[in-house]
């Protein structure tokens, strides 16, 4: 969550290894969550349709709160929640109400405006681990209803030695049946066995790939957690190392195309959309979320020079 501008680390800047773009996630803290903010930088604010990347964990939740998010809106993007280990309840102004589990997706359309909340279950497992995405709705489907969407049972392919879960999109024949609105592709790799080969990737997509456990080699760079390397559109295969037990993330797509303006938990174009949802929100337009116990998140301060003055940079 939040997206101010002070938040992008100016010395984010990628540094090349090989001739690759790798570049380190900022600390960040969600609710009292340290989070690795790998996605948006200064110079890349989106990878395909890709917006928002927060790794966390593993971390011992043991006999604490855990997870605590209010409630909270969004506009014009999709939530990815993905879970390597423990659980989160998700409650959103929708009705909906969904514990999710490792190997399985929440797949959240914030379309024209949605509020949820995630939290640690009372009874919460011991150990939390997992990301927290964003994908930016292109503008023709950005104003759609709101909608949401948990798959306990994703489509799996075998790749040399890695166990790939295909979470958006397809990859390496199987197709995930959850909502896509650009072309993308978002899929876990977790190494059964030692893994020395080449993953098959889609050409016309522009790709990152990041660790959330153990440590690998692809196109040439180490890899370890809080690292993120990014792959232009191009090639048809990428060279990928990983001894058994890494898991990775491979998040792709076809270059937006498209200019985002984002703001807190906002994904918009313009700074009179930003700060219509932020007044909306105060007047609690975006509707209720039933079972949080305490206040909804209040937005932060708006400075609308500063909006504007982001928006003219693109
Ligand atoms: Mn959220």
């Amino acid at each position: 969550m939040s997206t101010l501008d002070a938040d992008l680390d100016a010395t984010a800047r990628p540094v090349t290894d090989d001739g690759h773009e790798v570049t380190r996630a900022r600390e960040a803290v969600v609710g009292s969550l340290p989070v690795r903010r790998l996605l948006p930088l200064r110079l890349r604010r989106s990878v395909g349709a890709w917006c928002f990347i927060d790794h966390y964990g593993p971390a011992s939740v043991d006999g604490v709160a855990g997870m605590d998010v209010p409630p909270h809106p969004h506009i014009g993007l999709q939530t990815v929640t993905w879970l390597l280990a423990g659980n989160v309840l998700h409650t959103d102004s929708l009705g909906s109400e969904q514990l999710i589990r490792p190997g399985q997706l929440n797949l959240m359309t914030a379309g024209r405006g949605i509020a949820h909340a995630e939290v640690s279950p009372a009874d919460h497992d011991p150990l939390l681990h997992g990301i927290q995405l964003w994908v930016a709705l292109p503008d023709a489907s950005r104003h759609a209803e709101p909608a949401f969407e948990h798959h306990a049972d994703l489509p799996t392919a075998r790749i040399g030695g890695l166990a790939a879960t295909v979470l958006v999109g397809s990859l390496a024949g199987q197709r995930s049946p959850a909502t896509a609105f650009s072309p993308i592709v978002g899929a876990e790799l977790s190494a059964a066995r030692d893994h020395d080969g080449e993953l098959p990737v889609e050409p016309s997509f522009e790709h990152v790939l990041f660790v959330t456990g153990g440590r690998a080699r692809a196109a040439g760079t180490t890899l370890a957690p809080g690292s993120l390397l990014y792959l232009p559109a191009g090639p048809d295969r990428v060279p990928l190392t990983a001894p058994a037990g890494t898991t990775l993330m491979l998040l792709g797509g076809e270059p937006l195309g498209e200019p985002l303006l984002m703001w807190w938990n906002f994904v918009a174009r313009t700074p009179a959309e930003i700060q219509a949802a932020a007044s909306d929100w105060r007047a609690g337009r975006f509707g209720a979320v039933a079972g949080y116990a305490g206040e909804p998140l209040a937005a932060p301060a708006l400075d609308p020079g500063r909006l504007i003055a982001r928006a003219r940079r693109g």
